[in-house]
C-alpha cells in the first residue's frame, strides 16, 4: 500500500485519516489547527510540520479543505504545493468547493503530470467515522480506478458523475436539496411542538409518513430526540451553518451561470445567511430549528 498525505483534519478529515490509518495505509496529516493534529495524534498517525513536509515521499495526497479559497491557495497559491508534488501523483480533493475551481487545479495538475479527482462526499461526520462515506467523484475513470482501493477505506457508495468538476456539481444538488429538507423538517417540528405535540412522536410519525427523510432518519434537530445527533449535543461538532451557506452559494452562483430555476434553494441561502448573521455560523446547520422554535 503506497503512502498517503492526508491535509485537513476537521469534523471530516480527522475521522477519514484515521479510518485510512486503521486500514493500514501509511498517513502522514497536516492540519494548520493544532487541536485537530492532536486529535488524530491519539489514533496512532503521523504528524508533519507542514504540508509540504506532509506530502514528501507520498503517491497519494488526499485533502479535505473547508471551501474554494483554501484548496486553491494551497496547490496554487503562496505555498504553491503542486510544484511540490512529482509527476505520476494522485491528488484526491474531497472538499466541497466549486468546480471551476476543481478544473482549475487539476487543469495546472496534468500540466505536470499529476492526477486530480475532485470527490467530495455525503454521510455528514457519523459517515466519516463509520467509514461509509458516499462519493461523488469527477474526474478521469483510470484515475477514479487508482483512487478508489483509497475511497473503499473511507466510504460504502461511489459514484462517478463526469469529468473533472462533475462530482462537486452533484455535491451542490444533493446539498442544496439537504439545506431545504433540514429547513422544512424544522418548519414542521417547530409547528408540531407550538400545537402540543412531542417531538419524538411527530418526527417517529413523519419519519413513516411521506415526509420521511434523511433529517428525520439520522439529523432531527429538535434537541433531545435522537442521541447521536447534533442537536442533542448543542449543535456542537457536524455540519458548521457557515458550511451549509458556502453550499447554497454556490448552488446559487452556479444556477446563475446555467440559468437554472432555484427558488428554494435561494430561500434556503437566505435563511442560512440570517442564522449565521445571528450568531450560529459554528453550530451544525440543523440548528436553524432556533429561526422557527418558539420561545418562552
Ligand atoms: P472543518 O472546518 O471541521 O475542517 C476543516 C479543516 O481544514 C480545519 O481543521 C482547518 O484548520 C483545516 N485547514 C484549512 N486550511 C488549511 C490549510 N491550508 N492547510 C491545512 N489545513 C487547513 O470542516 P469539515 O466539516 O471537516 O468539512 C470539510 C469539507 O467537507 C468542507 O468543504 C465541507 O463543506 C465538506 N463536508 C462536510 C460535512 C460535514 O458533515 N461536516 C459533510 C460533507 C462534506
Amino acid at each position: 500500500m503506497g503512502k498517503i498525505a492526508f491535509i485537513g483534519l476537521g469534523n471530516m478529515g480527522g475521522p477519514m485519516a484515521l479510518n485510512l490509518h486503521k486500514a493500514g495505509h501509511a498517513v502522514r496529516a497536516f492540519d494548520l489547527s493544532k487541536p485537530a493534529c492532536d486529535k488524530v495524534a491519539e489514533g496512532g498517525i503521523a504528524i508533519a510540520a507542514s504540508a509540504a513536509d506532509a506530502v514528501a515521499g507520498a503517491d497519494t495526497v488526499i485533502t479535505m479543505l473547508p471551501a474554494s479559497q483554501h484548496v486553491e491557495g494551497l496547490f496554487l497559491g503562496a505555498g504553491d504545493l503542486l510544484a511540490q508534488l512529482p509527476a505520476g501523483t494522485l491528488v484526491i480533493d474531497s472538499s466541497t468547493i466549486a468546480a471551476a475551481t476543481s478544473r482549475k487545479v487539476a487543469e495546472a495538475a496534468k500540466a505536470r503530470g499529476v492526477a486530480f479527482i475532485d470527490a467530495p462526499v455525503s454521510g455528514g461526520t457519523g459517515g466519516a467515522i463509520a467509514g461509509t462515506l458516499t462519493f461523488m467523484v469527477g474526474g478521469d475513470t483510470a484515475d477514479l480506478e487508482r483512487a478508489r482501493p483509497v475511497l473503499e477505506k473511507m466510504g460504502a457508495n461511489i459514484f462517478h458523475a463526469g469529468g473533472v468538476g462533475a462530482g462537486q456539481t452533484a455535491k451542490i444538488c444533493n446539498n442544496m436539496l439537504l439545506g431545504i429538507l433540514m429547513a422544512g423538517t424544522s418548519e414542521a417540528i417547530a409547528l408540531g411542538v407550538a400545537n402540543g405535540l412531542d417531538p419524538k412522536v411527530l418526527s417517529e410519525i413523519m419519519r413513516r409518513s411521506s415526509g420521511g427523510n434523511w433529517a428525520l432518519e439520522k439529523y432531527n434537530p429538535w434537541p433531545g430526540v435522537m442521541d447521536t445527533a447534533p442537536a442533542s449535543k448543542g449543535y456542537a461538532g457536524g455540519f458548521g451553518t457557515d458550511l451549509m451557506l458556502k453550499d447554497l452559494g454556490l448552488a446559487q452562483e452556479n444556477a446563475i451561470a446555467v440559468k437554472a430555476s432555484t427558488p428554494l434553494g435561494g430561500m434556503a441561502r437566505a435563511l442560512y445567511a440570517a442564522h449565521s448573521i445571528a450568531g450560529h455560523g459554528a453550530e451544525d446547520f440543523s440548528s436553524v430549528i432556533k429561526m422557527v422554535q418558539k420561545r418562552g
